[in-house]
């Protein structure tokens, strides 16, 4: 097994519809929002993860290729974690640990993609102001009628995050030829895919729209999806 080359795609999200990637409770402030959004403790600015990217990538994935419970036992909706050299899922994204994971890991190989985290870009750094607003959400009682707001914290539409990724090709016996069909199969169709989703919290009420733009490949080559 042999690293021959590593693959990147370099380029930015472009937030189109709000975008909220919650924080998590323990970001909780005494009279703070209840509802923030993540961002990068040193700065106090928004970012994606390169895990929530990653992990969003991934389910589409999964479900696109009908391994959602697919594996033995049986699971509930968790990753798939076979392992196997031939699940493109566990093969680019990586296996969760699993007795059959680690029986299959000396010849699936090390996980293929490395997903940054995408920190939002420069031209937005000093406008933090008018880039994150806080949006309130109803639920409304059926008998009262009354509605109950929710505030939650989202990224504004227009605002970009420099984006990138790293994805190795390695010399199972095939001089990298199955991991190059898989970069189109399992990377740049995903990230269409993923347009067409949302990311984040909130998509089915209208939140986390994207899109990438100027992508560019390691030889600054234009991508398109
Ligand atoms: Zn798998």
């Amino acid at each position: 097994m042999k690293l021959l080359r590593t693959k990147t795609i370099k380029g930015k999200i472009k937030v189109e519809t709000g975008l909220h990637i919650g924080a998590g409770n323990d970001a909780i402030e005494i009279g703070g929002m209840d509802n923030p959004i993540i961002r990068d403790p040193m700065t106090n600015l928004p970012y994606i993860p390169g895990s929530s990217l990653k992990g969003k990538m991934r389910s589409l994935l999964e479900w696109e290729l009908g391994r959602i419970g697919a594996e033995e036992p049986k699971n509930n909706g968790e990753p798939c974690k076979c392992g196997k050299e031939d699940c493109p899922v566990c093969r680019v994204y990586g296996a969760a640990i699993s007795r059959s994971a680690e029986e299959h890991a000396l010849k699936r190989g090390p996980t293929r993609i490395i997903v940054r985290d995408a920190l939002l870009s420069d031209e937005f750094k000093d406008k933090i102001d008018v880039i994150i607003e806080e949006k309130s959400e109803n639920s409304i009682n059926r008998i009262t009628a009354v509605a109950n707001p929710r505030p939650i914290e989202r990224v504004v539409p227009g605002v970009t995050f420099d984006f990138e990724i790293a994805y190795r090709i390695i010399d199972t016996g095939d001089k990298g030829k199955r991991d190059e069909e898989l970069f189109k199969t399992t990377v740049l169709d995903v990230l269409k895919m993923l347009e067409n989703d949302y990311l984040g919290g909130g998509g089915s009420r209208g939140n986390g729209k994207i899109k990438f733009i100027d992508l560019r490949d390691e030889e600054d080559k234009p991508i398109t999806l």
